[in-house]
């Protein structure tokens, strides 16, 4: 099985023995100690599964969760401490998955992760790569993967959450605030700006040049909407 995981955890050897079980499985492993790494490493790789520690010298693991939780829909499994019934539900709390109780079996971890993606991969059974445009725009819900012209196109979690919401219904005027909100669940100050700035980076990923049709067109005075038909 293949897939990216992400090991946030402070102390070496635990980390180490993580890593070497889980990439003697054929996983991608990135590893930090610093919650604060974690978060943007997240962002930059965009793995399939965190391993998160909640005891972190830095950010505290149940801030890094929760900030994890309002961008990104990665796969989270806690680590914690004590096995007492308060951890337990703080972690579900926080929006994990699964969580496992130090000290556990790194085979038990590897188990964990693993049913993880095979749930994760199956559970929504979506229809697979959505083609726009004549083929112009791919939107791959499964592999989280978007092709522009053919060639593949890396996206911060927002990035994606904009281009996949315009997508569910091209033609479709969308607001900031519905995409403010798909991507992050929540509003906050100065969204307007932010959503216009991750569109921009956007387009410009996308080389959306001006050329028409446009693939993220602006609604002036109501929002954005995907300028590309959906192919049939
Ligand atoms: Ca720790």
């Amino acid at each position: 099985m293949r897939g990216t995981v992400l090991v946030v955890e402070d102390e070496t050897k635990l980390r180490e023995l993580v890593r070497s079980f889980l990439e003697r499985e054929g996983l991608s492993v990135l590893t930090t100690g610093s919650g604060a790494e974690a978060l943007s490493l997240e962002e930059k790789v965009a793995p399939d599964v965190v391993v998160l520690d909640l005891g972190l010298p830095d950010v505290p693991g149940n801030v890094v969760a929760r900030e994890l939780r309002r961008r990104s829909d990665v796969l989270l499994l806690m680590l914690t401490a004590r096995a007492s019934e308060e951890d337990r539900v703080l972690g579900l709390e926080l929006g994990a998955d699964d969580y496992l109780t130090k000290p556990f079996s790194p085979r038990e971890l590897v188990l964990r992760v693993q049913a993880m993606l095979r749930r994760g991969r199956s559970a929504e059974d979506p229809p697979g790569p959505a083609s726009y445009g004549g083929g112009r725009l791919v939107v791959d819900d499964v592999r989280h993967e978007v092709r522009c012209d053919g060639e593949l196109v890396r996206l911060s979690p927002t990035e994606w959450s904009i281009l996949e919401t315009l997508a569910r219904t091209p033609g479709r005027v969308y607001s900031r605030y519905e995409l403010v909100n798909s991507a992050r669940g929540y509003e906050w100050e100065g969204y307007e700006r932010v959503v216009d700035s991750h569109v921009k980076n956007l387009r410009h990923k996308l080389g959306d040049d001006g050329r028409e049709p446009r693939i993220i067109e602006t609604v002036v005075g109501v929002g954005y909407r995907l300028g590309l038909s959906l192919d049939r």
